[in-house]
C-alpha cells in the first residue's frame, strides 16, 4: 500500500485515480495552492472534477481551505490527526510582498466563548506581514 492509499483509506475516502493524483501533488508541494494552480498542473483534468475532489478532501479532513482578504481560496494539507471537524485549526500568514500563504500550524487558535445561541462553524485567523524569504 502506498502512502497515498494509506491516507485515503485512513480518512475513509474511496480511492480513484484523480484523488490519488491530487493527493500526490499536494504531498509533494507542501504549500497552500489555489484551484487555478491545480488546473494548470493537471491540464487534462476537468475543472469540476478537481473542485469536487478538493471538496471531498476538505470534508474528510485531508485538506483545509484558507481565505485571504480578496476572498480567494487556497487549500493546504491538514495534519495527520485532523478529523472531519477540522480540529487542527491554526492561523495563516499571508506575505504582502510575494502573496504566499503559509500555515502557522505550531500555533493554535484559542477557544472563544460566544454569546448564548451562537453556533460556530469556522474560525479563521489571517496574519498579514512580510515572510522570511522576502526580508532577505
Ligand atoms: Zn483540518
Ligand atoms: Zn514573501
Ligand atoms: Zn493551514
Amino acid at each position: 500500500m502506498t502512502i497515498i492509499e494509506k491516507i485515503l483509506s485512513q480518512k475513509a475516502v474511496r480511492i480513484t485515480p484523480m484523488r490519488q493524483l491530487l493527493l500526490e501533488y499536494l504531498l509533494q508541494e507542501q504549500k497552500p495552492f489555489g484551484l487555478t494552480e491545480l488546473e494548470n498542473s493537471f491540464p487534462k483534468a476537468d475543472r469540476t472534477t478537481i473542485y469536487r475532489t478538493l471538496k471531498t478532501f476538505e470534508e474528510k479532513g485531508i485538506i483545509h481551505s484558507i481565505y485571504n482578504k480578496l476572498g480567494e481560496v487556497k487549500y493546504a494539507l491538514c495534519k495527520e490527526h485532523c478529523t472531519t471537524e477540522h480540529i487542527d485549526q491554526h492561523p495563516h500568514f499571508q506575505c504582502e510582498q510575494c502573496k504566499q500563504v503559509t500555515c502557522i500550524d505550531n500555533l493554535v487558535i484559542p477557544k472563544m466563548e460566544l454569546p448564548k445561541g451562537y453556533l460556530v462553524q469556522e474560525i479563521t485567523m489571517l496574519i498579514k506581514g512580510i515572510c522570511s524569504d522576502c526580508q532577505q
